[in-house]
Formats: structure tokens, C-alpha cells, sequence
């Protein structure tokens, strides 16, 4: 299946700078915010700069240099947030039954408290 990209996201919109944001990092093919509804004391994401849809999408068609470029950017956050210590959690939704909100490929990084079991059982 082919993946469609929306560029009406609100990501979209973010790298476009049609609505602000204050990015932690913004490198060549990546930037790095802080999630505007924080589920834990520190939540950033990192998004490629790159139209993907979700992670699926970037790791089967983003260039080398782009997979490089958001790892090392991945890693520089977590550095600079300092998770190393106490652990943290990165998640990538992807489509429906992940319940991804915005269609545009991010990881998010949770730290600063426990963060439980990796999945609530199903309801
Ligand atoms: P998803 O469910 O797609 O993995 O997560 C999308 C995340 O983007 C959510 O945690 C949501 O709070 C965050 N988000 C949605 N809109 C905005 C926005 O305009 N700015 C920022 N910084 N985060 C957003």
C-alpha cells in the first residue's frame, strides 16, 4: 500500500512556519519541540523535515542521510534533556489502530516520572 501525505497537518503547518513554535533543535532534515499537551514532565517530539506520513513510511523511503540526521537528532535531545539517568520511552504511532493524531511521522520522548507498563490491556 502506498502512503499518502497530507500537507495540511498541523506539522506541516509548524515547518512551513504558518503557526509558531520554539523548536529545542532544528537541524538540516529535522526538528525537535516540546508536545503542547505533556503527558509526562519532559515530552518533545522529533519530527523529519521530509513529508512522511509515519515511521513505516520514513524507513522505507527517506534518504541515508535523513535516517541519519533524525537519529543523531533523536540523540541529541535525549542527551541535552538528560533521560539517560532515570530512563525514558520513545513511542511512534502510526495510522488508526495506534490512534496517530497528526499524520506526519514523530517520535515522542517521555521521561521525568515512571511510565508504567509499555501497554494498557485493551478496553
Ligand atoms: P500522535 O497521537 O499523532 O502520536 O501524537 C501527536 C502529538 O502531537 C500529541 O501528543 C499532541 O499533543 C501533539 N500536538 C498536536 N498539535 C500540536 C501543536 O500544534 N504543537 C505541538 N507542539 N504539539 C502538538
Amino acid at each position: 500500500m502506498g502512503y499518502h501525505y497530507d500537507d495540511q497537518n498541523i506539522f506541516a503547518k509548524i515547518l512551513r512556519g504558518e503557526i509558531p513554535s520554539e523548536p529545542l533543535l532544528d537541524t538540516e532534515h529535522s526538528l525537535a519541540f516540546r508536545d503542547i499537551r505533556p503527558q509526562a514532565p519532559t515530552h518533545v517530539l522529533v519530527i523529519p523535515k521530509g513529508p512522511y506520513v509515519c515511521y513505516d513510511h520514513f524507513a522505507q523511503d527517506a534518504s541515508d542521510a535523513e535516517i541519519v540526521d533524525f537519529t543523531r537528532a533523536l540523540g541529541s535531545m535525549c542527551k541535552e534533556l538528560g533521560v539517560a539517568g532515570n530512563g525514558w520511552r520513545m513511542i511512534a504511532n502510526a495510522g488508526a489502530d495506534a490512534v496517530q493524531e497528526v499524520p506526519h511521522m514523530h517520535v515522542h520522548i517521555l521521561a521525568g516520572r515512571s511510565l508504567g507498563r509499555m501497554l494498557e490491556p485493551a478496553s
